[in-house]
């Protein structure tokens, strides 16, 4: 049941469309709804070998009846930047988001800083609603057509490990902002260890040491997950009660696991021998993070019902790190510097069937192409300057040739200047004075895993790069 309030909401948000559809015509011309879930780090050979071993079944079934492949990506691979340029279908020179931290400020790039549309402004803008849990970038809370529940990466956070997830009640945290309320019973709270461990040792082995490396890749893969599991669970909600006509949703799993893992996974690549013991507490893990994120991939889509549309994006690749190649003690040891392709998955009527090359590097299209794709499957206009309108998006190759005829792409006048007049930029801000204290409250209660995690003292946290 709506509350009354939502009700008025929705009826005035409802107002509002029709005058837009009034003003302009018939903003959308058929189309299809859609589920976007960006997922970070997803290397494509990983996924093709665990596909061939059985591993990985809601893969396999963009494999086997959808589009799955490599993406092309561009450089730096900073996870704020790419995410950013998927959501906007523009590069960082225009979406402005060039890193993790603005320089002028010494903080994390909030959504005040893009200079251009994102996805959920485009699609609100157009009448239709969208609904985003957890991508990169969004806090503050945007007001969209829907709901948005975004996620800070705190200053202190910035300089610990350089994931989403939620530690307390910032402001912002969500629009409307009395959604964070009916959120909340959904949240795997970073700041509660209890119930993430519990969570964190259905899906990996207990082990068996408490080395201070032990813990602080646990710690990691810990305060991962917690936030995998508040964005999926966030995203399934918003997929059962009255979805808008686009959901987005992010993870984050495979990207800490890839980081982090790499040297267990493939010790070939690396010229020194990885100890047997570490091989045999590690050796998995990161093939579970991989099935872990499988299994919030396949709930999403049950969620999401079989008439919706399915598009799965990953940033980039993953390799081992040239730069702590040598260093048995790095915490990182898998990388993604040189720009490793990520992956693309499409599923639903709209999409054709490719046939799957397994663990194949050859790109199908570029990110770039990904905001584009999806407004031409929402049966929305995409703004003409964007870079895989002019120049051709090779991801549209993929849709199904009838479904493509009858939905002829539809390039419209873009609102980029006028969106920024309307959104000027603010330099970045803190949600809360405290919000660095709380952050490194909350890592050390997982540090009850056993001593001291790392923290902003470290050598690495001053440099984001080092980690990510
Ligand atoms: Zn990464």
């Amino acid at each position: 049941m709506l509350q009354p309030m939502e009700a008025l909401r929705r009826l005035w948000i409802a107002g509002l469309a029709a005058l837009v559809a009034c003003a302009d015509g018939p903003v959308r011309q058929g189309g299809t709804d859609v589920l976007l879930v960006g997922v970070d780090g997803l290397d494509p050979v990983v996924v093709g070998e665990l596909i061939q071993e059985g591993r990985l079944p809601n893969f396999a079934r963009f494999a086997n009846e959808g589009v799955l492949g490599a993406l092309e990506t561009q450089r730096p691979t900073f996870s704020p930047v790419l995410w950013t340029t998927i959501a906007t279908g523009q590069g960082s020179a225009e979406h402005g988001v060039v890193d993790f931290i603005e320089a002028s400020s010494g903080m994390p790039f909030t959504s005040e800083s893009r200079q251009v549309p994102a996805l959920w402004n485009l699609v609100s803008d157009a009448g239709l609603r969208v609904d985003v849990a957890g991508w990169w970038v969004t806090w503050p809370a945007e007001p969209v057509n829907g709901r948005l529940a975004a996620s800070y990466a705190a200053q202190a956070q910035a300089h610990v490990l350089w994931k989403s997830a939620y530690v307390s009640d910032y402001e912002g945290q969500t629009f409307p902002p009395r959604l964070f309320d009916e959120l909340r019973p959904l949240i795997t709270f970073a700041s509660e260890p209890g119930p993430l461990l519990e969570e964190l040792w259905r899906s990996f082995p207990k082990p068996d040491d408490q080395s201070p490396l032990t813990r602080r890749l646990v710690t990691d893969l810990a305060w991962t997950l917690s936030a995998d599991r508040s964005f999926e669970a966030i995203g399934r909600h918003f997929l059962a009660n009255d979805p808008g006509e686009l959901v987005l949703v992010y993870l984050s799993l495979p990207d800490v696991a890839g980081h982090r893992f790499w040297r267990y996974y493939r010790p070939q690549d690396f010229p020194y021998p990885v100890p047997e013991r570490e091989l045999a507490r590690f050796g998995d893990y990161l093939r579970l993070a991989y099935e872990d994120v499988d299994r919030a991939l396949g709930r999403l889509m049950e969620a999401a019902g079989e008439d919706r549309a399915v598009v799965l994006v990953s940033d980039h690749g993953m390799t081992f790190d040239p730069e702590g190649r040598t260093d048995p003690d790095a915490i990182t040891s898998g990388h993604h510097r040189s720009g490793e392709s990520g992956l693309f998955g499409a599923l639903g009527a709209p999409f054709t069937h490719r046939p799957y090359e397994p663990g194949s590097r050859r790109a199908l299209g570029n990110i770039l192409g990904v905001a584009p794709l999806v407004l031409r499957l929402l049966g929305l206009e995409r703004p003409d300057h964007w870079p895989a309108v002019r120049h051709g998006n090779g991801l549209e190759e993929w849709l199904d040739p009838t479904w493509a005829a009858a939905q002829p792409a539809r390039a419209g006048p873009h609102s980029d200047a006028a969106w920024r007049a309307q959104n000027p930029r603010r330099a970045p801000r803190a949600p809360s004075e405290e919000a660095n204290e709380l952050f490194l409250d909350a890592l050390h209660g997982l540090g009850y895993l056993g001593g001291e995690p790392r923290t902003a003292s470290g050598d690495e946290a001053s440099d984001p790069d080092a980690q990510r």
